[in-house]
């Protein structure tokens, strides 16, 4: 065994984060399909309320180094977008989003609102934060991410969300935008995000949907393991936000087009490799291509992409 991969213990599941239930159905056994991780991971059903779960974890202590040395590896060289000041830019911005079914989030967040942007990376939404007037801080954990914002003149807390508690600022908007599906303890990362809101904040919720349409056995693209901990469809995702004491305002189910784009990506991957066909979006005519499949499916409800805003 290789240094590298004695650092990595895993750990088996032993309940359900939700219901604590201990039976689960075997669904699939997907590999790293993009950053090399080796080995299989099953990722199993929840007997008592359908939560997805994955069986075989990297133990929480092992995260950092999983996401220092595998995630996002190959794709670090990509040039960073820089945020633009230019509120019609943003507009702009936010309009190629909404047709790419890919800012929805966001079309919620007031004019004038502070928002917290959990698991910020580069600070990607802050063009169409600031269309809409918005006071955008991003919370991340990556060193490299928040030197590249600062430099760019965003605000930026570097950590996590106990961080940003320690901080003791308070925002009308908290977004936990793909980061949900990634935290270890799920519900406590739900009420953590909520003890950041003022008093009459909102909680914005976006993560893959395991009741998702595109979701096959044998491939879905966002079984995503080893990082994916967790698959919350609407009704699971209901429930971790009751047991974290927040209600549901609104919930709904949308495909973002490059998601269905980037499927043809599955096919290119080979275990223990970086799969270099997830380098870059796809094309704006590939991500246009794939508008009747997630109209179909965002119709039925089932979308690839939970959306929640919690209060
Ligand atoms: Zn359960």
């Amino acid at each position: 065994m290789s240094a590298k991969k004695a650092v990595f213990r895993r750990v088996a599941l032993r309940a359900c984060p939700l219901c604590q239930g201990r039976s689960f159905d075997p669904v699939a056994e997907p590999f790293d399909d993009r950053y090399g991780f080796p080995g299989r991971f099953p990722v199993e059903a929840c007997r008592g309320c359908g939560l997805g779960v994955l069986r075989t974890q990297v133990a929480p202590s092992s995260l950092g180094r999983l996401y220092q040395d595998y995630y996002h590896q190959g794709i670090q060289a990509r040039p960073a977008a820089r945020p633009s000041r230019s509120v019609w830019k943003g507009r702009a911005f936010f309009l190629r989003a909404r047709l790419l079914r890919g800012a929805e989030l966001w079309r919620w967040t007031r004019p004038g609102a502070s928002v917290l942007d959990v698991g910020s990376g580069e600070g990607w939404p802050r063009p169409v934060l600031a269309a809409l007037g918005a006071d955008y801080t991003g919370l991340e954990w990556n060193r490299r991410d928040c030197e590249r914002m600062r430099a760019d003149g965003l605000k930026v807390i570097q950590g996590d969300l106990r961080s940003a508690l320690k901080s003791k600022r308070r925002f009308d908007t908290v977004a936990l935008s793909q980061v949900l599906e990634h935290l270890p303890d799920p519900v406590k990362g739900l009420r953590q995000a909520a003890s950041l809101l003022n008093a009459q904040g909102r909680l914005l919720v976006a993560c893959p949907n395991w009741g998702s349409a595109f979701r096959r056995p044998e491939a879905w693209l966002n079984y995503h393991v080893p990082y994916h901990l967790w698959h919350f469809d609407p009704r699971t995702l209901a429930l971790a936000a009751e047991k974290a004491g927040l209600r549901v305002l609104r919930l709904w189910t949308l495909s973002p087009l490059s998601w269905l784009a980037l499927r043809g990506c599955l096919a290119a991957a080979v275990e223990g490799e970086i799969n270099p066909c997830f380098h870059g979006a796809p094309s704006l005519p590939r991500q246009l291509a794939q508008w009747p499949e997630a109209l179909a499916a965002d119709l039925q409800g089932r979308g690839d992409c939970v959306l929640a805003e919690l209060a």
